[in-house]
């Protein structure tokens, strides 16, 4: 009998601790991305964030974001500094050798920038141009397919635009969805009409965390059918 009252002590208690210590989930990202993930009033935001942040809630746990250089996010997963890293991260079966990937929660592609009246039409056009891109981002990988491309790697897409405004590079190659947000403010550049294959955005997580990975492409089923995935994609993609 007292062996049972004990018992029962444990499992309230434990209980307790479950309720008082909400599991904290650790989050690596590159907050140079809008409106995926970036700086507002020195506050990490973005579509991302906010998915991230409602995903945590269906699964009953905090997070806590980690901003770092976007080619740091999986080492940083591995070294398990972070959990999960969400940041626009395109799978890519490179990638997937090190880490898995929730189901997909974007469609993307890459596209590319250039100076207005200088249309580009296909991407095998960059030939013989100077294309910036941004290190270890799948632009990266697409550029430096293309045979006599000259290659120029940019620690951010605004360093980027910024050497195509000043003459710098040819054109930028980047993410459709922050290309158009970076070159907003600039009234002489614009996307040429190039197609690009499609990309999937997921969320990536170590090899191991089976359970992780299974909780979260749970929670966005969830946020899926509960309206919070299209409010979001409302916010951010009108
Ligand atoms: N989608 C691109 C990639 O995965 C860029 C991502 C990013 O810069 N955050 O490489």
């Amino acid at each position: 009998m007292k062996m049972m009252k004990y018992f029962g002590m444990f499992i309230l208690m434990g209980m307790m601790s479950a309720v008082m210590f909400a599991k904290t989930l650790y989050v690596g990202t590159n907050a140079e991305f809008a409106p995926f993930e970036y700086l507002e009033k020195g506050k990490i935001t973005g579509f991302d964030i906010e998915l991230m942040n409602a995903l945590a809630k269906e699964m009953k746990m905090d997070i806590k974001i980690e901003n770092m250089a976007f080619d740091g996010l999986l080492p940083a997963l591995q070294m398990k500094k972070v959990d999960v890293v969400i940041a626009g991260m395109t799978e890519t079966p490179e990638r997937k050798k090190a880490v898995n990937f929730t189901k997909p929660y974007f469609k993307a592609k890459q596209v590319i920038i250039t100076k207005k009246g200088k249309d580009i039409k296909d991407f095998q056009e960059l030939s013989g141009k100077k294309v910036g891109v941004m290190l270890g981002f799948t632009g990266d990988a697409v550029v430096s397919d293309i045979k006599g491309a000259k290659v120029q790697r940019f620690d951010a897409t605004y360093s980027a635009v910024m050497a195509l405004e000043n003459g710098k590079v040819d054109a930028v190659v980047a993410d459709s969805e922050p290309a158009k947000k970076y070159i907003a403010s600039y009234k002489d550049l614009s996307i040429a009409s190039a197609k690009a294959e499609e990309e999937d955005y997921a969320i990536a997580v170590r090899k191991n965390d089976k359970v992780l990975l299974e909780n979260l492409n749970k929670a966005m089923e969830k946020v899926k059918a509960n309206g919070t995935y299209d409010a979001l994609l409302k916010k951010y993609f009108k």
